[in-house]
């Protein structure tokens, strides 16, 4: 059985979670709606992606132009068992009642609140508990990165204490900012640590701060342990643990950009790097306290989530099946 896939909002998570789905043997992408004929519509279309409208009233833009569109929204779900929702953040809440309307399964993303799904996602972590689901959310990038590697340790946190150094936009995004500040999360303990509790059980403050730029987040990660680890141990588990890589500062790892070339020497479609990367040597034990620097890909880290939550979903495949598909056609290195 190939799950019908529909994509609504086709912007820097919709248009790679389309790809990646493309990329699956068990998926077939049934189209993609958009809001207006802009650019990266005409690219799906040269795809050979059907682009619908997002909704009625969007119709007249592609009409004006043009643009051939092979109906509306609703039309899509009509022709789909799920439905990734990839609009911007709170929308997808307000999409709900559509998806239900039409009787299909959707999968949410970070920028909505945990209480649009039955369950937050994150593969490794929790990947039984949207077993059948119709509604799922993956949970931000942050949220990923940060689950991702202390999922891998829970056994040994007694509390973790986190700053994230967040990416001011997306390299195509020219709205928000900022371009020269440094802007805290005033709001103390962040957002994050609860949002990491919506998918593991831990205890976890957190703290964030956005800088210019558009690469990647960092994490700067602290763990008070409640048994012992050796730094060899935690470099063991990391080593261990799919969807996480670790660099190193004297292979020439100084900065997120080295990261984002490796992407690049990868040949990675739009850079992606779908991995969580820890820097090998920031990794420290110091009595029962643990260190780690992570950079976290906001554009992609998400994006092979997506294809674990739909085979969850339909279950098509268990844990380590479908995490073992999605990484291999993806090219995720472990
Ligand atoms: P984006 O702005 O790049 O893309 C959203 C797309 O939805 C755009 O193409 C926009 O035109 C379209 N859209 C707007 N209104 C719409 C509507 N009514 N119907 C259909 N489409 C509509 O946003 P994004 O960064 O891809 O974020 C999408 C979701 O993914 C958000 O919940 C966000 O929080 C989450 N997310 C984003 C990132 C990131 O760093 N970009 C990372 C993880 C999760």
């Amino acid at each position: 059985m190939k799950v019908k896939v529909g994509i609504n909002g086709y912007g820097t998570i919709g248009k790679r979670v389309a790809y990646a789905v493309s990329k699956q043997v068990d998926m077939e992408l049934v189209g993609v709606a958009k809001t207006k004929p802009d650019f990266e519509a005409y690219r799906a279309k040269e795809l050979g992606i059907p682009v619908y409208a997002a909704s009625p009233d969007f119709v007249p833009r592609f009409e004006k132009v043009g643009f051939e569109i092979v109906g509306t929204l609703e039309d899509l779900l009509g022709k789909v068992d799920v439905i990734v929702d990839a609009t911007p953040g709170g929308m997808g809440e307000k999409n709900k009642a559509l998806y239900e309307k039409a009787g299909v399964k959707a999968i949410f993303q970070g920028g909505e609140k945990a209480s649009v799904a039955e369950v937050s996602f994150v593969a490794q972590a929790n990947y039984e508990k949207a077993l059948g689901k119709d509604y799922v959310r993956v949970v931000s990038c942050n949220t990923t990165g940060l689950t991702r590697t202390l999922n891998a340790i829970k056994d040994y946190i007694d509390y973790v204490y986190a700053v994230m150094i967040r990416r001011a936009a997306d390299p195509n995004d020219i709205k928000r900012g900022p371009v020269n500040a440094i802007k805290p999360s005033v709001e103390v303990p962040s957002h994050h640590g609860p949002d990491v509790q919506t998918v593991i059980p831990i205890n976890i403050e957190t703290m964030a701060f956005i800088v210019p730029t558009t690469l990647m987040h960092v994490h700067s990660v602290m763990v008070k342990l409640k048994k012992p680890l050796t730094r060899e141990d935690v470099i063991e588990i990391f080593e261990n643990t799919t969807r996480v890589l670790l660099f190193e500062k004297e292979k020439g790892f100084d900065s997120t950009a080295q990261l984002i070339e490796f992407a690049r020497d990868l040949h990675r479609e739009w850079n992606n790097l779908y991995e969580i990367g820890v820097w090998k040597e920031s990794i420290n034990v110091k009595g029962n306290h643990l260190f780690y620097i992570q950079a976290v890909h906001q554009e992609s880290d998400v994006v092979p989530e997506n294809i674990d939550a739909i085979r969850v979903m339909f279950e098509l495949a268990d844990k380590w099946d479908s995490i073992k598909k999605t990484n291999k056609s993806l090219g995720i290195l472990k």
